[in-house]
Formats: structure tokens, sequence, C-alpha cells
């Protein structure tokens, strides 16, 4: 083990992660070729070659911007065959560039892959505060979270100083977009720049997607949101807000109007049902009800008991919020053990920091009312089997183990699908609800139509939905260089 290895590992065993896997990388690429950020930035970030970096040159790499850019969505940590946990390696790694050094250059370093994000996407700044995760309180942060938090501010503050002019059209084909997240504005970015007129139609009052709905403004200061939108609007993109497709304009006036190419990108914001007995009472309130609630500012009651069910990342976002609304106990159920959870790891550390009770191996079996409000919640134990479809062991229900928990609130956030009802029959769509496309065009069964983000790939994350969001713009581009406008087809 060379002299690198040892400090990393080092300094890995003091944050309880298995330092001694890190020697067991065979250098397989599956980190590279299942990294979403690759797919954006493929000359300034490569995993496989930092982690090899880390141990052949650690000092050349601390200097390095790529070092800024990591997601930290743990899709390479999913599908490492070693099960290394590269983001935890990169958070490390930035710590060391901070602290030793390379401190004053290391601002520079942050503000340069800020500028190199911008050039791709609208979010540079939404993303970097994501993925690089400052702490919430000033007095705990650390010289990491300083050097982003002031970053950061500061990359807001200069870019909202410029005066931002709107970018000529110099194309006359007009695009429509449903759907304003991180899929639907970044491909109208695109193609604005490219030259395209575009119009976003948003159902909700502000666009933003689950940016502004879904994620708790503790994780991302909604201020930081507001002005890379107020910075996309002025580069000449319509965004029209409260305009539901299917309800306040259908998929057909939009086929039948001037539009040369329609993009949908509406996300998955439909909840999925527990199906059990009791789901209708008072006091039963879905996680991404909860979370759009209170992003909007609005008040929200939950009971003194608070129980939240799932184990994704969403369960974790809504118990951190439900604690943060001042109940005496949040708790949340989840049927399998920790090692099966989905939600990120440090989610799951920082919502049992802050007091979150994780029971594991439970799984509600009816919630119990009284006078039509929640009053308790039947669990079963659960033990697990087999491994099954996903590739984690099966929960299977130990009979006779049922118990009651007293609660006044129920929170399910056990997944979340699109809500396609508004499409027409001929945009065909998957067994698991999402809009079927040609995975090398995104183009979808009715011609020049197109699908991007988690519309097409279920609850995902905001670096896939980018992704989606340039290459989806690209792809209608190609096709209006050669296709027929949709409105000549029907
Ligand atoms: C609670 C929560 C926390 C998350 N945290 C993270 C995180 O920390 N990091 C990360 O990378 N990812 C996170 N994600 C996932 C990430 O937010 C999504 O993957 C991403 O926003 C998907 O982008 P999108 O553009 O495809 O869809 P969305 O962001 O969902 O945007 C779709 C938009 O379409 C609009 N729309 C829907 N139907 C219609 C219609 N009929 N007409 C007009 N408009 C319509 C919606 O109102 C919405 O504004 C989180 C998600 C949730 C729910």
């Amino acid at each position: 083990m060379s002299f690198q290895t040892t400090k990393i590992s080092k300094e890995l065993s003091k944050r309880s992660l298995d330092a001694s896997k890190l020697r067991y990388c065979y250098e397989c690429g599956t980190c590279t070729s299942t990294c979403p950020v690759v797919r954006v930035f493929p000359r300034h970030y490569n995993p496989r070659v930092f982690f090899q970096k880390f141990f052949l040159d650690l000092e050349d790499v601390l200097g390095e911007v790529g070092l800024w850019l990591c997601a930290r969505c743990y899709r390479c940590y999913d599908r490492c065959p070693q099960e290394l946990k590269l983001p935890e390696i990169f958070v490390l790694v930035r710590e060391l560039a901070v602290e030793k050094d390379y401190l004053l250059d290391a601002p520079r370093k942050l503000r340069e892959a800020l500028n190199l994000l911008r050039q791709e996407f609208p979010f540079a700044a939404t993303y970097s505060w994501l993925c690089l995760r400052p702490c919430e309180e000033e007095l705990k942060r650390s010289k990491v979270d300083k050097l982003v938090f002031d970053t950061i501010q500061s990359f807001v503050g200069d870019y909202e100083k410029e005066k931002t002019a709107p970018i000529p059209k110099t194309r006359k084909e007009k695009i429509a977009i449903i759907g304003s997240g991180p899929a639907g504005l970044t491909a109208a970015y695109d193609l604005t720049r490219m030259g395209f007129p575009v119009t976003v139609f948003e159902s909700l009052p502000e666009p933003g997607g689950m940016l502004r709905v879904g994620i708790p403004q503790y994780r991302l200061p909604k201020e930081v949101l507001d002005a890379e939108i107020r910075y996309i609007k002025n580069l000449g993109i319509e965004i029209r807000t409260n305009t539901a497709i299917g309800k306040d304009l259908t998929f057909d006036d939009l086929l039948k109007s001037e539009h040369a190419a329609i993009l949908i990108a509406v996300g998955a914001h439909k909840s999925g049902k527990l199906g059990i007995e009791g789901e209708e009472l008072k006091g039963v309130i879905h996680a991404l009800d909860l979370l759009s609630e209170t992003n909007r500012g609005r008040k929200v009651r939950l009971g003194a008991k608070v129980a939240v069910i799932g184990g994704g990342n969403v369960a974790m976002d809504a118990a951190r919020t439900a604690l943060r609304l001042g109940p005496k106990e949040v708790c949340v159920l989840y049927r399998r053990s920790r090692e099966e959870m989905p939600a990120n790891p440090w989610e799951v550390k920082e919502a049992e920091e802050e007091g979150v009770n994780i029971q594991f191996l439970v799984s509600p079996s009816r919630i119990l009312g009284e006078d039509g409000h929640v009053a308790a919640i039947e669990c079963i134990r659960m033990m697990l089997g087999e491994p099954d479809e996903t590739g984690r062991r099966r929960p299977i229900p130990i009979k006779g183990s049922e118990y009651a928990m007293t609660v006044d609130t129920v929170i399910p956030a056990i997944g979340e699908t699109p809500d396609l009802s508004f499409l027409p029959k001929d945009v065909a769509v998957t067994r698991r609800n999402t809009v079927l496309v040609d995975p090398v065009t995104l183009e979808t069964s009715l011609p020049g139509v197109f699908a991007g983000g988690d519309v097409i790939s279920g609850p995902a994350t905001v670096i896939e939905a980018i992704a989606a969001g340039k290459m989806v713009a690209d792809s209608i581009s190609q096709y209006l260089k050669g296709g027929k406008p949709v409105n000549e087809i029907v």
C-alpha cells in the first residue's frame, strides 16, 4: 500500500467507512460508464481516472476543477462490483484540498467549476449547492462548507449583476416544452441558445419542478434557484406558469398549434399509494404533498407522533421536514434492513443525527382511525428472503408478529410515478408508467414529440434530468434539420 493510500485510508477510517476496501478497485470502469456527470462533462470528469490519481498523484488532483463536479448521486456505488463509495472519497479529497496547502486555490477552482457548469446548463449554483451541501447552520459550517457557501453566494451575486439580454431568435420553428423542472429548463436553455423560440408550459404557479416543490428549503435555498430562473427568463425563454396541459390546454391544442416539436418533461409527481385499509383517514398526508406545501410556505399541521413509510430519499426528506414542524416523535418504518435502503447514506445519517427514529424490517398492514382521524398504525415484522427482481432481498412478513403503534400522522413515501393522463394514446407508455422513447433520440412513438427526465426514467436525480435535457435539445435540433414539423404531421 502506498503512502497516499494509507493517508486516504486513515482519513476514511476516521469517518468510519470501510477503508480496507479501497485498494480492491480493479479499474473496471463501471463507475465512469454509469456516471451521469460524465455524460455532460466527458472532458473534465472521469471518476475512474480520478480514483487512480488519488493514489498515484494526489497532490496534482487536489488542484483539479473536476474535483468539484461529483453529483453525489451514488450511481457509481450502486453498480460498483466492489461496492466502493466513491462519492465519500470525493468529499474527503475536497476536504484535504481545502485543509492542506490548497486553501488559497480551492475557491478559484470551485469558481472555475461553477463557470464550467454554467456553460453547459442553467443550474450551476443550484446543482453545486445540492451536491456540495454546505451546512444549513452557520455556526456548524466546516472550512469546506464556508468555502462552498461563500463561493456560490458570490457566484449568484455576480451573475445577477450581469445584464443579460434576450438571445436573438434566428430560427422560426417554435418549440413547446411541458414542465419546467431541470430537464425542461435545460432543454429550453440549449434550444434558446441555438436560436429557437421556446415556450415552457408549467402547471404550478412557479417554475423549477422538484427543485422548487420537492427538495426542502434547508437543503436548497430557494433564493439560489430563483436567481437562476430569473437568469433563464432573461434569455428570452417564455415560461407560462399556471398552465397545466390536460386542464388549461390540451395536448391536442399543442399538436395543432404552430409548434414544430414538443418536449414532455413532466417529471414523476404522482404519489404511490400504500393500498391498505385506513389510507383515506384524516392525518394521512403523502410525502410529496407535505414537501410541496411546506416549500410553498404553507403551514402543515402534524400530530405529536408521526410515522413515515418508506426508505428512499423522499422518505428521508419528508421525515426531516416533519421533524422541523415540531412533533414529539418522527419515526420511519422501512420493510427491509439498513443495507437495502435506497436513500443516500448521508441522508440517512443526517436524519438519524437530527432525531428521526428509523425502524427496520417492519411494514404497515392497516391504519386505524378514531372519528375519521388516524389513531394508530398496525405493522407486521418482516424477515429477508432471496433477492427479488431489484437485486435486493425480498421482505417476507412474519406470521403473527403484528403490533400496533399509536400515531397521529402517517406520511407514505413509497415511490412516485408520472401522471400521464393528459397524453394521447399515440404516445406509448411502458409497464412502469413512464413514457417510452427511442434511447438514442428520446423521440416518443409520436413523431416530433420527445420526452426526457423523470418522465422517462422514473424518479432519478437532477444531473440525470439535466443530461436528458441536453440530449433531447440536440435531438430536437437534429430532427428539425431533417424531419417534418409536428404540426404538419397531425
Ligand atoms: C423530495 C425530493 C428530493 C430530491 N432530492 C434530490 C437531490 O438532493 N439531488 C438530486 O439530484 N435529485 C433529487 N431529487 C430528484 C430530482 O428532483 C428529480 O430527479 C428532477 O427534478 C427531475 O427533473 P424533471 O425535469 O424530469 O422533472 P420535475 O423536476 O419533476 O419537473 C417536472 C415539472 O413538470 C410540471 N408538470 C407536470 N405535469 C404537467 C402538466 N400536465 N402540464 C404542465 N406542467 C406539468 C411539474 O409541475 C414540474 O414543475 C429529489 C426529488 C424529490 C421528490
